[in-house]
Parts: structure tokens; C-alpha cells; sequence
């Protein structure tokens, strides 16, 4: 037998058809719908419960034992109840000797207890070998099957063949064990199902707080001012027309701050002349939800396309043309077409068309599907380099919609400047700095503080 057949021997999971038994105490929702999957995948199964009646919820090739009869039958038992109820596992400890714990559990809040629950349960029956697994996969999903965002399963254990067994049956189950190391991971582990999208919170919260201010901005321009200089009563804008321009107005602002970053970066780097201090914590943070805060932006431009696109079938702008045909007819003149006027707005839609389109390719090279298909300098051309033209067309699109605007005395209503202007402070900011960043003199010392050069070499000889 050749070197190459054995090494592909030793990678191979184990085929032999027959399989383990393994045991599942309790038969509640998550024992239930690991065991449905654990005899889908061959394995014999027995659940140890406190009452030896099977249900129709039962798996049917499941046998249901006592605790202690169904552990003697299985070396791997799977814990499928919660943490408060593991005192009745004490007096089993002499049957448990040996065996594979597996603890499934998760707890209410983060840190809930001082020990994780699976330390816990090497506690109470030291005799065992204690593995965490399975908890951040939920029962749902072990049902219905939707283990697309969770086929990871993160494993961790102090016994090395213990690990391993439970993470064959993980692979069984065509699932991907994640082994995590010692059981000391196992609290971290415990804390992942309670983390409420923690990369989503800034982008979300900020998105709000833009969004508040934004609204009351334009309710006040566009709503309140006329009905107080004109007694005109514009309420409906609330509807379409007030969305319509905060989307574009976010989009635009949440795309600079991905960008805005990167550029603090850089003029930070430059004036320490080293890449190894680190950043504040405010901008590492930053930094790290860059993505989720592009998809919020996405969202935004995606919102605007749709409300541009009903814009001909509303009733106040139909009754706006057919009012602006009538009076031409009235006054017996014909409106000549306005070629300066006409250049600038299929300009600014060729702008909008091209940014969003750009915006779309940006969001879909940022799915981890296609992130993990393209090299990590494809990878960066996309994000960095397409993201800034992305950039430029966006800000474009919104200086081409506002034209010469800001310089009428009109447009400002309460001293107000026009919402559009607003959003083109930060991407101009951005855009002008990085302009500036790619001049030879910038460009240069950074790239070279990039590649790890020092200004002033701090361990020097
Ligand atoms: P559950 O539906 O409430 O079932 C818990 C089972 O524990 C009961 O059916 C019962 O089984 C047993 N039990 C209850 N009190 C007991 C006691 N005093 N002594 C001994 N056994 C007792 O809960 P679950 O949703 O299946 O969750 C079970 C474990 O899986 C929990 O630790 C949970 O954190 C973890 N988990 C759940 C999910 C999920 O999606 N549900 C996901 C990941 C992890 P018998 O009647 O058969 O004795």
C-alpha cells in the first residue's frame, strides 16, 4: 500500500455501517429533534427520561429507558436538559463513569453563572468525559432542516478522543464540528446563542438616529413651513415623498462612513509614521462593522429605487402635469424643451442608475458565499476600489439633483439649506480627503508604513 492511501484512510470519516448507540436524557423539544436527525444519520438511539412512556413525538426507532438503564446501554449521552436540573445526575455518576457527556445547554443571560454549564456538569460527575456541543443549533432548525446559517457546530472538551466522537457524529448529521479547544471555551460558546446581532447594533442605532433627524428636518421644510407662509396643506408628503428623500440622503451618508474609516486610518498612521500602535477603540470598532453598515445603505438605496419607481402613478404628480398642460393651453403657449434641464436629469439618472448598480455588485461581493470564492486582492479591489466609484457616482447623482439650488435664497426656508445638501457633507469630506491621500507625497510613506516601515523605529538596534 502506497504513503498517499494511508494519509487518505486517516482523513476519511469513518464508513463502517455500523454506528454507535447514543443516548438522549430528555425527550423535550431539542432531544426530540436531535434524536429525529441522530437515527436519520444510522445510529441506533435510546432517550433516558423520567418517564419511560414513548408519545407520538418520539422518534419511533427510539427506545425510551430510565436514565440509568438507557446510560448503561450507550457510551455518548447527550444532556438535552436545562442547567437547573442537572442535580438528578448525581446519584448516577457511578453509571456515567467513563462515559461521553454531551452538554447541550445554553442559559438565559450572558454570563449567567460563574462557571459555564458544561464545567458544571464535569463538576457533578467528575468520573465522565464532559464535551460542549450542539448548542448554538436550534430545534427549529434541526426539524425544519434550514441549517444553512448554522450547519457550524463549535465543539469543545478537555478528553481529545471524546471531542472526536462527538464530532463524528456532528459530520453525520452533515453537519461541521468547529473544535474550539479545552472545555474552558465552553463559556464563550454558552454566550454565542445570546448575542443579539452585535455587529448590527451601531449601524441599526445610527440608521435610526439619522432617520429621526432627517424626518423631522424635512417635515418642518417641506410640511410645516408651507402650511405656515402658504396655509397649503403638503401632510401627504409624509407618505412617499419624505421617505423618498431620506433613503437616498442615508444611503449616501451610511456609504461615506463605510469608507470614513479608512480614511482616519490612514491620515492617523501617517502622522504616528508607524502601523504597530493601535487605533482608538472607537475607530477599531468602527472599522469592524463597516459591512453591516454598507447593507444598511444598501437597504436604503434599494427603498429609493422603489419609491422613485411609483413616482409617475402618484395622484399629486399626475394632477401637477395635467395642471401644468392646461395652463400652457389657457395662455395658448407651448413650453420649449429645456436642453440644459434635460441634459441634468438624464445625467443625474444615469449617475443614480450606474451608483446603485455598483452598490448591488459591492453588496453581493460582501455575502461570505462569494467573499469566499475570490482572492483576498479581488477581494479588495471590489470593496476599496469599486466602492469608491461607487462612491463618487452616488455623490454625483446627488450634486447633479441639486444643481445650483444652494446658491437661491428660496431653497433655504427657516434658514434651513436644502436635506440633499446635508447628506453631501460627510461623502464629500471623504471623498476630497482621499483625493488628497493619493498624492505621491502621502501615498508613498503610507504604503511603506503599510508594508511596516517606521518613522521613528521604536525596538530599534
Ligand atoms: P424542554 O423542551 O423544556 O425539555 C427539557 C427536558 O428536560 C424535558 O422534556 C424533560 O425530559 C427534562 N426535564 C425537565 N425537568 C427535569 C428534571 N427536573 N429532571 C430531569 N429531567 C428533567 O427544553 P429543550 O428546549 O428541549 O432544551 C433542552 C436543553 O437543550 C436546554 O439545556 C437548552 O438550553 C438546550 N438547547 C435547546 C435548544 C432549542 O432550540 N430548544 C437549542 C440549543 C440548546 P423528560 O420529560 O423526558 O424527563
Amino acid at each position: 500500500m502506497n504513503k498517499n492511501s494511508s494519509n487518505i484512510m486517516a482523513l476519511a470519516p469513518n464508513t463502517s455501517n455500523k454506528r454507535e448507540t447514543v443516548c438522549i436524557f430528555g425527550t423535550g423539544d431539542f432531544g426530540r429533534a436531535l434524536g429525529h436527525k441522530i437515527i436519520q444519520a444510522g445510529y441506533p438511539l435510546v432517550f433516558g427520561s423520567r418517564s419511560t412512556q414513548t408519545s407520538n413525538l418520539i422518534p419511533k426507532d427510539a427506545e425510551v429507558l430510565s436514565h440509568a438503564e438507557a446510560a448503561q446501554k450507550a457510551a455518548i449521552i447527550i444532556i438535552a436538559i436545562q442547567r437547573q436540573h442537572y442535580n438528578f445526575l448525581t446519584p448516577l455518576a457511578d453509571t456515567l463513569r467513563g462515559k461521553v457527556l454531551v452538554d447541550v445547554s445554553n442559559n438565559l443571560k450572558i454570563n449567567q453563572y460563574p462557571e459555564s454549564n458544561a464545567e458544571y456538569l464535569a463538576q457533578l460527575v467528575p468520573g465522565a468525559k464532559v464535551v460542549k456541543a450542539f448548542n448554538t443549533v436550534s430545534a427549529w432548525a434541526l426539524q425544519s432542516g434550514t441549517l444553512d446559517a448554522s450547519r457550524q457546530v463549535f465543539v469543545c472538551g478537555d478528553d481529545m478522543e471524546a471531542k472526536q466522537k462527538v464530532m463524528d457524529i456532528v459530520r453525520a448529521l452533515g453537519l461541521t464540528p468547529l473544535d474550539q479547544g479545552s472545555l474552558l471555551a465552553a463559556q464563550e460558546i454558552e454566550n454565542y446563542p445570546l448575542q443579539l446581532f452585535p455587529m448590527w447594533k451601531f449601524p441599526i442605532l445610527l440608521s435610526l438616529g439619522l432617520t429621526a433627524f432627517f424626518f423631522f428636518y424635512c417635515l418642518t421644510r417641506d410640511v410645516i413651513y408651507p402650511y405656515v407662509y402658504e396655509n397649503k396643506d403638503f401632510s401627504f408628503f409624509i407618505a412617499i415623498s419624505i421617505p423618498n428623500r431620506i433613503c437616498p440622503i442615508l444611503a449616501l451618508i451610511l456609504l461615506a462612513l463605510v469608507y470614513l474609516p479608512g480614511v482616519l486610518a490612514a491620515i492617523i498612521q501617517l502622522y504616528r509614521g508607524t502601523k504597530y500602535r493601535r487605533f482608538p477603540d472607537w475607530l477599531d470598532k468602527w472599522m469592524l462593522c463597516r459591512k453591516q453598515l454598507g447593507l444598511v445603505a444598501l437597504a436604503f438605496a434599494s427603498l429609493h429605487v422603489l419609491y422613485t419607481l411609483v413616482i409617475p402613478i402618484r395622484s399629486f404628480v399626475r394632477w401637477r402635469i395635467s395642471s401644468q398642460i392646461i395652463s400652457q393651453a389657457l395662455n395658448n403657449e407651448t413650453e420649449p424643451l429645456n436642453n440644459t434641464n434635460a441634459w441634468l436629469s438624464d445625467s443625474y439618472l444615469a449617475l443614480g442608475i450606474l451608483g446603485f448598480f455598483l452598490f448591488v455588485l459591492l453588496g453581493i461581493t460582501s455575502l461570505p458565499s462569494v467573499s469566499n470564492n475570490v482572492n483576498w486582492r479581488e477581494f479588495r479591489f471590489v470593496q476599496s476600489k469599486l466602492g469608491y466609484v461607487t462612491l463618487v457616482l452616488c455623490t454625483a447623482h446627488t450634486l447633479v439633483f441639486g444643481g445650483n439650488r444652494f446658491l437661491s435664497p428660496s431653497s433655504y426656508r427657516w434658514y434651513l439649506p436644502n436635506v440633499y445638501m446635508l447628506s453631501l457633507i460627510v461623502p464629500c469630506i471623504v471623498l476630497v480627503v482621499k483625493f488628497v491621500l493619493i498624492f505621491p507625497c502621502l501615498d508613498k510613506p503610507l504604503t511603506r508604513i503599510r508594508q511596516g516601515w517606521e518613522r521613528n523605529p521604536q525596538y530599534s538596534e
